[in-house]
């Protein structure tokens, strides 16, 4: 048996550790390759040269060429940059906006701050696993409607969202589509060509890569504004100077996210399975979140009725093992989770949610380990829990 770490991490989810190919690839960008990307002498030569490289290299991952992406300062950043964009540059043509009820706050803010410059949104409903109300989608339409920003996968859930048919939908209208591929993007196949996409939102940390830094696609056809105002950096969009070891640490994860993806998603999906499986006969009453079928590779999110989440995570962490609770702690109160929410789960239940998401450095022994304390964690909690006591 191998022997195991002391800390056992299923926040993947949250962010990654950095690979050590990544570090290997970056150091040399922060001391002997310091150049700047614009300075004309060999230096910044080198420097502009490896960041033409990665952004070729980023666009080959997403069937499309180098020159439509741009990078940012993360998911966050991306997120901003894209609907601020095309709500500026498409005021002329109307100021609706479709977005889900289940965006991550990247989104979600921008859209509620663009209501209060006069845009008018729409948030389409999801069923109970997390997918978007097709229907409702195409009946949201107007002639006023310039983008549909619906994300890939979801944080929480896991549930992968049908994004070809909303391309196709967003296509036929002539509306631009925009995705938050944060979750997606180094787990699943992304074709930005056949799957309609006009923006996609992209986080370095999330893919075994460093913090700080992301990217944004965006389709040839599309009108993006300046985003930085400054020098002629991302091609006179985004001024500042480049973060060249950002950069080559994304690409490199990139790279490696991408060989060998379908492999290693066997792999973290037969862990996922087996996690699933041993939570729902080891531990009654539980049940999972999200899609059975249409999920991430990585994602176990699970609801453990009479206990609360946020007490199991604070036992496990005791345990040095790291999770996370299906809810957002916004001004120091946790309000549930606005996610399981809109899935229908009642406010009550989604306290009881705790999500797991698993990465490639994870092993059995980990999984077995976890779920042996999870069901000492809970079987402790619900001898304690009055309402459990009447309930049985
Ligand atoms: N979008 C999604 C779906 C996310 O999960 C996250 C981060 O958790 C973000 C956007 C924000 O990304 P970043 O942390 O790089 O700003």
């Amino acid at each position: 048996m191998k022997k195991m770490k002391p800390l056992v991490y299923l926040d993947h989810a949250a962010t990654t550790p950095l690979k050590q190919e990544v570090v290997n690839a970056m150091l040399p960008y922060f001391s002997e390759c310091y150049g700047n990307p614009s300075a004309l002498y060999g230096l910044g030569e080198k420097s502009r040269n490896v960041i033409t490289e990665q952004r070729k290299m980023i666009a080959k991952t997403l069937g499309t060429k180098g020159q439509n992406i741009y990078f940012t300062s993360g998911g966050t950043e991306s997120d901003n940059w894209a609907i601020k964009s095309v709500a500026e540059q498409y005021r002329n043509r109307g100021n609706h906006i479709i977005t889900s009820k289940i965006e991550h706050h990247a989104v979600l803010r921008v859209c509620e701050y663009l209501e209060t410059k006069g845009y008018e949104v729409t948030y389409i409903d999801v069923d109970k696993q997390g997918k978007v109300d097709l229907e409702q989608l195409q009946a949201s339409i107007r002639p006023t409607t310039i983008l549909i920003s619906i994300m890939y996968a979801n944080n929480e859930v896991g549930t992968i969202q049908p994004i070809k048919d909303i391309g196709r939908i967003a296509k036929k209208c002539g509306i631009i589509f925009h995705t938050d591929a944060v979750q997606a993007y180094g787990q699943l196949d992304i074709d930005v060509e056949k799957e309609h996409i006009d923006l996609l939102s992209v986080s370095g940390h999330k893919i075994f890569g460093p913090k700080g830094i992301g990217f944004l696609y965006v389709g040839k056809d599309v009108k993006i504004g300046s985003w930085m105002h400054g020098g002629s950096q991302e091609r006179q969009k985004r001024a500042g100077t480049e973060n060249v070891a950002g950069i080559v640490g994304i690409g490199r994860a990139a790279e490696i996210a991408y060989t060998d993806r379908k492999r290693k998603n066997i792999i973290l999906m037969g862990l996922r399975d087996y996690l699933i499986q041993r939570i729902e006969q080891e531990i009654p009453y539980v049940f999972i979140n999200g899609s059975r079928k249409q999920r991430l590779p990585n994602n176990i999110s699970v609801c453990i009725p009479f206990v609360e989440a946020e007490t199991v995570l604070a036992l496990l962490d005791a345990m040095g093992i790291c999770v996370s609770v299906g809810s957002a702690c916004t001004s120091r109160q946790t309000e549930a989770s606005h996610v399981l929410l809109a899935m229908g789960m009642n406010e009550n239940l989604a306290h009881n949610v705790i999500r797991m998401t698993l990465g490639e450095e994870n092993t059995k022994e980990e999984v077995d380990f976890v779920v042996d304390k999870l069901r000492e964690c809970v079987e402790r909690l619900r001898r304690m829990s009055p309402n459990y006591e009447k309930f049985c």
